[in-house]
């Protein structure tokens, strides 16, 4: 298996959240607007019924807020 966040690793709606020690975390944007998801699950995620598919490209790392 590859990642450690699973599915969310390959998801259109993964935003990757990196804190000051380097840590990473995974972050689900469908969760702003959509309750069924919250936003940081718990991973790895093996089954979800929003994943699409992303290119390697559109993924986003940001700090913490
Ligand atoms: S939609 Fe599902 S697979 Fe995609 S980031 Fe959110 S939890 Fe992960």
């Amino acid at each position: 298996m590859g990642s450690p966040f699973g599915l969310c690793a390959g998801c259109a709606h993964q935003r990757l959240i990196a804190n000051t020690r380097g840590s990473r975390f995974s972050l689900c944007e469908r969760s702003f607007d959509d309750p069924r998801y919250p936003k940081y699950p718990r991973t790895p995620v093996v089954e979800c019924g929003g994943y699409e598919p992303r290119e390697p490209r559109e993924l986003r790392v940001e700090g913490t807020k």
